[in-house]
Order: structure tokens, then C-alpha cells, then sequence
């Protein structure tokens, strides 16, 4: 026995986690064998059977685990092992509520091909699904960068929210006008709701098939014959448009095969919103990560030059399957990328600013889809990831010496562009041994050279302090 050497990489047994959907990490040597293998690598959890084939010695399996303890057994050829995981889902007071909006005199049926079912019932299906895929990649990230498995906790049901907005209304409205108009009525209907972020999805987005042409090549201009298309996220809203939706698998034994699916996204009927790649596994990918980077905006991350808070998010499915992707950039390596962010709260949506933001992709890592170090301790810890009861702390930024202090300890300091957000320096502070103040070191303020720029400060408990200085 064990002449495999067969092991789990990521997990170890008795573990527990805070959100339903994981991933299994292991490998296995593909030595000479008495027994006749399948090649296959085989996974057992509360009865069910699922199998996988090895890539470079390497599987990777994606489980669905049931409420408190899970038996799993992996075995390979002659080798096999146990593994108990524990699900026990966190008590977070700060919670993301996902939402289906439906605006006035609409059906509530997103677009889809006829043999996708697109009512409102299906559509919550699919964005509890795949929201319970993003907690795992949050993990997942939080974990390869040594800050634990933490991740956000989500609201047991997506619920229909039915908009005063008319649906012809907002299928003439850009970006920013969709998120200040349905995010106000989302607010209003839910008052007292400072603990809550709404990951929302509009119903009424319509791609016009009838006005593509073959001339259209990029993205903006199948964005142009796009009623109602939206992703952007800030303060407390994500608000994202459906024309994607249907790409998006209901069930869980489907996610992986959605991911691979290499049919034709027919741009004559639908949106092609996959980075360029055409196919409904790309699209799955490219709408999901662009998901997880407008949550992250909410959850007060700002940009990167790469990975997921960059443009490197188009690969996500790649976390979850173990098959090489289509190739992606191979024609397009240089990619626009257009967001109209926004960080200020609801309260101030009259002051939210129209901003564009380009990023020059460079090579394609076989790793993809990265959370860089300070949006990782950042995440690990801000108060959508943990509870703080009654914990406060003094954070201040001294904008004469540039010193930064917190009652609680300094965890993550972050100097970031005032227009794009996206971030220069960055210092991170993740020992047991506190760090109370800090100052911006002078070679960093030197080569800042009076900038106007903003600096973002997290502490101990979460508290966030941003503003803007001159370096
Ligand atoms: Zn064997
Ligand atoms: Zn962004």
C-alpha cells in the first residue's frame, strides 16, 4: 500500500471550514504497479462517487459538503486515504445578500437560449451557485498567501427584489445612472442595513442580436447593442447585468462542465462577454471573476497591475478544473479595460465620477487568477470577514510627517492613484507583534513627488481610514 504516495496539498484531516463549496488539491506518483489502474482518481464523500483524471500528476477535485461532518475518502490505483472535513458556517453580523432585481413591467426572465430555463427561480439557482464559488476562491486565495481559510458569508436565499424603476427606463441608462438608480431603491427598501452588501443582478439586460455585424470586433461595440449592461460595484452595491447569466450552471454537478464547454457563444443572439475567447466556458469564466472584482471593490480593494483586482480575473474557471483552458490573448494581448468605478457610498451617488482604467496584459502565468499581498491581508482583515464585537480602535493619518497610527495596530498601509485607484505601494503588517504606527519611508515619498494620491490604512479590527494627501 501506499506505493503512490498519494496526498492531499491543500487540507489536512479534521479541518474546518466556513462556506459549503471546496476544493481538493493532491497528487500522486505514477510509479510501476502490480494492479491495473484506471489512471483515474477517485473521491468519495457521503456515499457519492466522483472521479477525475490527473493532469502532471496533479487532481483536483470540487466538493459540495453537507452541514457539519464530512467522511471523504480519496484512492488512486492501490493507494487510498481518509480525510473528515468539517462545514460550519460562520455567524458573521456583516453579511452579502444576493439580489435578482426585477424593474417594472419586466417578466423577470433573463436572456438564454431556449433550451436554458431563465425564469427568476432559475436565475437565483445560478447566483447562490456560483456566489458559493467565489467564497471558495476567496479562501482559497486568503490560504495560498499563509492568512487562513476566511472568506465573506452570504445571505441563505437570493431574494427577488422588484424595482419601481421601469424596465424601458432602465435599459436606456448607462453604468453609473443603473447603479445610482436601483441601488437607491435597494436602500430604501432596506433600511437599517449598514451590516449588508447587495450583490445584485438585473433581469432586463438585452443584448440586440438583430444589430450585431460581422464588423464589430471589440468589446465596447457589442457593449454599444447592449440595453441595460452593467458591472460595477462600490460602497455597499455590485450590480451586475444578465446577459451572461445563462452561462452560468444551476446545478453543482455542472460546474466543471460549464467551465469546459467550448460551444460557440452566437453573437447574432447573445452577448460574447469572454475576453475574446467565444465560447460559454469563457464566458462563465471572463463574468464570474469580473463578479468577484466589483465584490472585492465593495469590500474596499482597490486596483492591481495584475490579477484579480487588474484584468487577470478572465481565467477563474481555472481554480476549479484541472484541464488546460482554451488559450486565451493569443490574438489580443493587449485589452482594454473600461470600468466605471466608484467608491463613494450610496449616500453620495450624486458625486460618483465616470473613470476609465487601462491595464497592458502581460503574459499569461500558468498560477492565474492572483490576489496580491496587500488585497489578500487586506480581505483577512476587514469586517466582512470577521466578527469584532465591540472592538474600536483610534486610527489617524498625520498628513505633515506622513505617519500613520492605530490604537489597534497597523495591518495594511496602501498608497493608491486618486483616478484609478489603482495602488503603488503598499506595506503589510501580519505578525503577533504589533505594529502601531508607521511612516511613509522618504525614497517613497521622494519618487511620489507631490502627487495628489490617496492612502488607505487598515488596522487590527477592520477599521479603514482612506483620504487623500499630497506626497
Ligand atoms: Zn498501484
Ligand atoms: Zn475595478
Amino acid at each position: 500500500m501506499n506505493s503512490h504516495n498519494l496526498k492531499i496539498i491543500n487540507f489536512h484531516d479534521l479541518e474546518a471550514v466556513s462556506y459549503p463549496i471546496i476544493k481538493i488539491l493532491g497528487n500522486v506518483e505514477v510509479a510501476f504497479c502490480q494492479k491495473e489502474s484506471s489512471g483515474k482518481v477517485l473521491l468519495t464523500l457521503n456515499g457519492i462517487e466522483y472521479s477525475t483524471n490527473l493532469r502532471d500528476n496533479v487532481f483536483k477535485f470540487l466538493i459540495e459538503l453537507h452541514n457539519s461532518k464530512n467522511e471523504i475518502t480519496v484512492s488512486y490505483c492501490c493507494d487510498a486515504l481518509n480525510l473528515t472535513i468539517q462545514y460550519v458556517p460562520k455567524d458573521l453580523l456583516n453579511t452579502v445578500i444576493p439580489l435578482y432585481v426585477i424593474c417594472e413591467g419586466h417578466d423577470g426572465c433573463f436572456q438564454a437560449p431556449l433550451k436554458e430555463r431563465n425564469d427568476p427561480e432559475s436565475a437565483c439557482k445560478r447566483i447562490m451557485l456560483c456566489l458559493k464559488l467565489l467564497q471558495c476562491v476567496t479562501a482559497e486565495k486568503l490560504y495560498e498567501h499563509d492568512l487562513g481559510r476566511k472568506t465573506f458569508q452570504i445571505e441563505d436565499n437570493c431574494q427577488i427584489f422588484k424595482s419601481s424603476v421601469n424596465y424601458l427606463d432602465a435599459q436606456e441608462m448607462n453604468q453609473v445612472q443603473l447603479w445610482q438608480n436601483i441601488g437607491k431603491d435597494i436602500i430604501s427598501n432596506f433600511s437599517g442595513s449598514k451590516n449588508k452588501k447587495y450583490l445584485a443582478f438585473l433581469s432586463c439586460t438585452k443584448y440586440c442580436g438583430e444589430q450585431y455585424i460581422d464588423d464589430m470586433k471589440t468589446h465596447e461595440e457589442l457593449l454599444e447593442i447592449t440595453k441595460g449592461y452593467v458591472a460595477l460595484g462600490g460602497g455597499n452595491l455590485a450590480l451586475f447585468g444578465t446577459a451572461s447569466l445563462f452561462t452560468w450552471p444551476e446545478q453543482f454537478d455542472d460546474v466543471i462542465n460549464r467551465f469546459e464547454d467550448m460551444t460557440p457563444i452566437d453573437r447574432t443572439q447573445f452577448l460574447d462577454d469572454s475576453c475574446y475567447r467565444g465560447t460559454v466556458g469563457a464566458c462563465f469564466s471572463t463574468t464570474l471573476g469580473s463578479v468577484l472584482h466589483e465584490l472585492y471593490h465593495t469590500f474596499d480593494l482597490g486596483h492591481s497591475k495584475d490579477g484579480i483586482m487588474g484584468r487577470g480575473f478572465d481565467n477563474i474557471g481555472k481554480v476549479f478544473t484541472n484541464s488546460q483552458m482554451c488559450k486565451s490573448f493569443s490574438f489580443h494581448n493587449k485589452i482594454e479595460f473600461k470600468e466605471q468605478l466608484s467608491t463613494c457610498s450610496l449616500k453620495d451617488v450624486e458625486k460618483s465620477i465616470k473613470k476609465d482604467f487601462t491595464v497592458i496584459r502581460r503574459t499569461e502565468e500558468v498560477d492565474d487568477t492572483l490576489l496580491t499581498k496587500s488585497c489578500a491581508v487586506l480581505l483577512s482583515f476587514h469586517r466582512w470577514f470577521n466578527n469584532y464585537p465591540n472592538q474600536s480602535s483610534h486610527l489617524s493619518f498625520d498628513s505633515s510627517n506622513k505617519v500613520v497610527k492605530s490604537t489597534a495596530g497597523v495591518r495594511v498601509v496602501e498608497i493608491r492613484q486618486v483616478d484609478d485607484e489603482l495602488i503603488l505601494y503598499s506595506w503589510v503588517f501580519v505578525s503577533k507583534v504589533l505594529k502601531f504606527s508607521f511612516q511613509i519611508p522618504e525614497d517613497v515619498l521622494n519618487e511620489l513627488n507631490n502627487q495628489n494620491l490617496i492612502i488607505l490604512v487598515e488596522d487590527s479590527v477592520g477599521c479603514i481610514l482612506k483620504e487623500e494627501f499630497v506626497a
